[in-house]
């Protein structure tokens, strides 16, 4: 990455030895470990850090995740070790949020295929809708849901959230939105956005029976997890256009293997796949970076 820098003078200043991933690419797992078995503090994207790992790092006392979805770490073998979590809450809201409006807009109106098509001398003139006035459906009413509806209520969408506590009548207020069951959001949104964590609960939260839910004509974006949606059951929505078009951001394999019916998914031209990057604005990356160096010095002292 081309962050970082600034905080890691910051952290040898404070007398801690650091390794610095500015590689640009993610370090494969045989680095990634051998990098961490003497670390006190590791700051973590997405690289796994199960059980197995986890053992070999005898001294680690604290993690901070790069970002907020802590699916990728062992949270019990942490407690169990008393190895303190911490994430970036907040610092990429709004980068995730623009970036999930952003693909709401290119599958409504098909900027990304189109382009793609122009790009080999296509001029083809798809007709789209436009996203004014319509319903949006946003499953997990947390930071970025919150964002998200924030934004879609200044486009003139009418949102409404399904989210797993009953939300203060003053926040349904405050952002415009109403509450409502998974199956009246499924069964009635035009748009539908997932921002909830990968969890037992939500994992194939979005299943074959979800997509028989939903309207002919409705849009999905996920900027979540994979595996939250079953891919298998958004290929074949796609592909019989049970639902007009989809948008992803996570998959659960990452990257995703394009093989057999996955192969095919990636081919459609009504789904449009991006390589997990809802979060990487330089704001978000600044902030991130800044934040994860206040918790791992927080902790560590
Ligand atoms: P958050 O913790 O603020 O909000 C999550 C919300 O989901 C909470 O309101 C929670 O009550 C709700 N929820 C949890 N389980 C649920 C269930 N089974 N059904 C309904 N609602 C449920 O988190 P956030 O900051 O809004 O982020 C949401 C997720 O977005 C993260 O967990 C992360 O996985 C993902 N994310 C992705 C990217 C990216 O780059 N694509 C970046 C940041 C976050």
């Amino acid at each position: 990455a081309a962050y970082g820098q600034k905080q890691k003078e910051y952290l040898e200043k404070q007398g801690f030895q650091v390794v610095l991933n500015d590689t640009g690419k993610p370090f494969t797992p045989e680095v990634f470990a051998k990098h961490s078995r003497d670390a006190a503090g590791i700051i973590v994207g997405v690289d796994q850090m199960d059980a197995a790992f986890l053992e070999k790092c005898s001294h680690l006392e604290a993690v901070v995740k790069f970002g907020v979805g802590t699916d990728n770490i062992d949270l019990n073998v942490c407690e169990e070790r008393k190895i303190q979590v911490g994430r970036c809450i907040g610092t990429n809201t709004n980068a995730v949020a623009e970036f999930t409006i952003g693909l709401l807009f290119s599958s409504a109106r098909q900027i990304a295929t189109n382009a793609q098509a122009v790009k080999e001398g296509s001029w083809a003139k798809p007709t789209g809708v436009e996203l004014y006035g319509k319903k949006l459906g946003i499953i997990g009413f947390g930071a970025i849901g919150k964002a998200v509806a924030q934004r879609a209520v200044g486009l003139g969408m009418q949102a409404s959230v399904y989210d797993l506590y009953q939300i203060p009548k003053t926040d349904l207020d405050q952002y415009q939105v109403q509450q409502e069951d998974l199956n009246t959001l499924l069964k009635t949104s035009d748009f539908i956005t997932i921002h909830v964590p990968y969890t037992e609960t939500t994992a194939q939260l979005i299943d074959k029976a979800a997509f028989d839910k939903m309207k002919d004509s409705c849009i999905l974006v996920n900027t979540s997890r994979g595996g939250i949606v079953d891919e298998q059951a958004l290929y074949q929505a796609l592909k019989v256009n049970s639902i007009t078009a989809a948008a992803s951001d996570v998959f659960l394999e990452e990257p995703p293997i394009l093989e057999g019916w996955r192969k095919d998914l990636f081919q459609l031209p009504n789904f449009t796949p991006t390589a997990h990057i809802a979060s990487r604005s330089q704001e978000a990356e600044m902030n991130t970076v800044q934040r994860a160096t206040e918790l791992i010095v927080e902790y560590l002292e």
